[in-house]
Parts: structure tokens; C-alpha cells; sequence
């Protein structure tokens, strides 16, 4: 039983710069404006990281950083939900209504979320994109963790909690960044790479994606790609 865990922002949606928006708003409510520094990427990053490093650029100590944190986080998802109806303009990934509807009839496969949002936002995100009523399993949110790797840890622990004996190789993680594939890589998973976001596919591959794609749009082939991995429970316990 596969089961497939998709990144949310660039991946299965985009909200137009409503979501980072949203971020730096409730970081503004509880310390004041602050900017992350030129360049700085929040893709691949969880929303209390992105937050906490923020904060740490303008020259935030780290417990006060943290508290900080925990604060704005506490206001983000209502001002989230006050973004993203204003700007309007959260729209799907090409191809994700028809892959997410593919999967969701296919009965081997379970959908989840493998994403730096909160859980609150996340849900948030999905309805404003239209994408909510699918068959998710499984959430994999970054409430209380820093860092990406260990969402996917604490996401796979509460997995196997549930299906004992399920092996890491039976999870695939479809993501946009380097945050999603070298998380993915870490903890054994498969990964899609989906060129929806900053990198390219030959880039998403060179980071060690088993596969990538230019977007979700080939609902067929992407679904023969993902059944026909290497059988559940024998091949994929095995040693690569
Ligand atoms: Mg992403």
C-alpha cells in the first residue's frame, strides 16, 4: 500500500505570496516589521523555521526568537485565513485536481500531506484551493518542529503506529524543493521531484529524486509510475 505524501506549497498549490503574506503579517503583530534578508527562500522550509530565521537575521537573540515564534504562530492561522480570502489567488498546481482525484479512487493508495505548514494552515490552504475534499490519510506538519527532516521522522513514526511493518520505501514524498528531497532521502522514502516550484526537474533529479516531472499533469503516467514501484512488502524492505 502505497502511501503517497505531497509537499503543499509550490506543490499542490501556490497562493500567490498570500501564505508568506500571512507569515510575515504575524510576525509583525507580536515584534514589529521585519523583512527576511535579500534572497532569502522560505520553499523546502517549515513555517517556524522560516520564522525563527527571520527573526534571528533582524538580530533577534534565539529564546527571545523563540518565544517570538510560538507567539506568531499562535495569530498566524487567522491571519492566514484573512490573506488568502482577500488575495484570492490560491489556485491548484497544474494537474493536482485529477492526479489527487486519481489516487483518491485508486483503493492501494493512501494521500497525505508531508508540508512546513502547520496543521491548521495546511487545512486552511487545501480548502482555499479547492483541494480539501480528496481522501487524505495522513498529515505531516511542521506544528512544534524546525526543521523539515524531522516532520517526515515524526510523520513516519505516527504512520507505523498505525501500520506496523511499514517500511519507509512504501512512503513517497512529491515535493518541489531540496528540503523535500533530502528529507525524503533521509528517512529511505521515494521521491517525485515536481518542477512547480524554483528548480528544474534535472535539478530535483540531481538532489536524488528518483523520478521528476516538469508538473503533476500526466495524470496516467504519474499513476503507472507510482503503482508500478517496486512491489509493497518485498522488494521494497529489501536493500536497494
Ligand atoms: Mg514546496
Amino acid at each position: 500500500m502505497p502511501i503517497v505524501l505531497f509537499d503543499v506549497d509550490s506543490t499542490l498549490l501556490t497562493t500567490g505570496g498570500a501564505g508568506k503574506s500571512a507569515l510575515l503579517r504575524s510576525l509583525a503583530q507580536v515584534y514589529g516589521p521585519v523583512e527576511p534578508p535579500p534572497g532569502y527562500s522560505l520553499a523546502g522550509k517549515t513555517d517556524p523555521g522560516v520564522l525563527t530565521e527571520v527573526l534571528v537575521a533582524a538580530g533577534v537573540k534565539d529564546r527571545r526568537a523563540h518565544e517570538l515564534v510560538e507567539r506568531a504562530l499562535w495569530v498566524y492561522p487567522t491571519i492566514l485565513e484573512e490573506e488568502l480570502a482577500q488575495a484570492g489567488t490560491t489556485q491548484p498546481c497544474p494537474g493536482v485536481p485529477a492526479l489527487l482525484a486519481a489516487l483518491s479512487e485508486t483503493p492501494e493508495v493512501e494521500l497525505g500531506v508531508f508540508t512546513g505548514n502547520l496543521r491548521a494552515g495546511t487545512l486552511t490552504k487545501l480548502r482555499a484551493a479547492g483541494l480539501d475534499g480528496f481522501a487524505w490519510r495522513w498529515f505531516a506538519c511542521a506544528d512544534g518542529l524546525p526543521d523539515k527532516t524531522q516532520v517526515l521522522a515524526r510523520g513516519l513514526t505516527e504512520m507505523r503506529a498505525e501500520r506496523p511493518g511499514l517500511q519507509a520505501g512504501q512512503v513517497l514524498v512529491v515535493g518541489d524543493a531540496e528540503g523535500d528531497v533530502q528529507s525524503g532521502k533521509r528517512h529511505g522514502t521515494r521521491v517525485l521531484g515536481a518542477a512547480t516550484g524554483a528548480l528544474s526537474p534535472a535539478e530535483l533529479l540531481a538532489l536524488g529524486a528518483d523520478h521528476a516531472v516538469n508538473d503533476l499533469s500526466d495524470t496516467a503516467g504519474l499513476l503507472r509510475w507510482i503503482l508500478s514501484a517496486p512491489t509493497p512488502y518485498v522488494r521494497w524492505s529489501s536493500p536497494a
